[in-house]
């Protein structure tokens, strides 16, 4: 199963991958995870893509697509892989088109989480993220057992830079500008899936196994 999940910050891109990585055993390929755990490690890409991030603007094209191919090529992708916020820009598509040819790989579908703004930006206000494994948590809408600490790893639960009103208001607008396109551009490849992303969690996620089930 080669799938994308495609939306807005905010939209449950990472709660919904998550839950689908037990489901079937692939991994989630979450360039914001990426990025996020080389600014930690200051690598090279870390210090490149930092600045880009906490302005909420887009991280160079090249940047992105080098990492994702190099993750896309290796072992554990062979059964299947979960794109989350990749790709974001036109550009990124065709580039995932070659890449996927390379690679004798092709997309299953493309899922596309539809939330409305206000709700986005409620969603990410109230987002805690954990340190250790990226899992997002809300402190309303989907809280952890224990406040602070990871469900899934016990790691520390943070809110991110990023995730404050001005940047959230930033990030919603290159949305539109650079990533909704991407809507139009996997309807012409007879890909994309509308999903509800407005109904709770568990609902979201059988609204996806149901398109899953159809799409194969
Ligand atoms: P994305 O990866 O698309 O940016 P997340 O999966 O991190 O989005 O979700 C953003 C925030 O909204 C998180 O705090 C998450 O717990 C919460 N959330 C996700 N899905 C829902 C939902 N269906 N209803 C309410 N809150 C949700
Ligand atoms: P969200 O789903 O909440 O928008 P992500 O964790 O996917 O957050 O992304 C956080 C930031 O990382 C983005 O605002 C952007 O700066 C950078 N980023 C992540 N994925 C990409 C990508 N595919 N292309 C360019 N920048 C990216
Ligand atoms: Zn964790």
């Amino acid at each position: 199963m080669n799938l994308i999940l495609l939306g807005p910050p905010g939209a449950g891109k990472g709660t919904q991958a998550k839950m689908l990585i037990d489901r079937f055993g692939i991994p989630q390929i979450s360039t914001g995870d990426m990025l996020r755990a080389a600014v930690a490690a200051g690598t090279e890409l870390g210090l490149k893509a930092k600045a880009c991030m906490d302005s909420g603007a887009l991280v160079p094209d090249e940047v992105v697509i080098g990492i994702v191919g190099e993750r896309l090529a290796q072992a554990d992708c062979d059964k299947g892989f979960i794109l989350d916020g990749f790709p974001r820009t036109v550009a990124q598509a065709d580039a995932l088109k070659q890449t996927l040819g390379q690679l004798g790989k092709s997309l299953d579908a493309v899922i596309s989480l539809e939330v409305d703004t206000e709700a986005l930006v409620e969603r990410l206000t109230g987002r805690r993220t954990c340190r250790a494994c990226g899992q997002g948590f809300h402190v309303r809408f989907d809280p952890p057992a224990k406040e602070g600490v990871c469900d899934a790893c016990g790691g520390e639960l943070y809110q991110r830079d990023d995730d404050r009103e001005e940047t959230i208001r930033k990030r919603l607008d290159v949305y539109q500008e650079q990533t909704s396109p991407l809507i139009e551009y996997y309807q012409q490849e007879g890909l994309l899936a509308a999903i509800d992303g407005m109904q709770d969690i568990s609902v979201v996620q059988e609204d996806i196994l149901a398109t899953l089930r159809e799409a194969r």
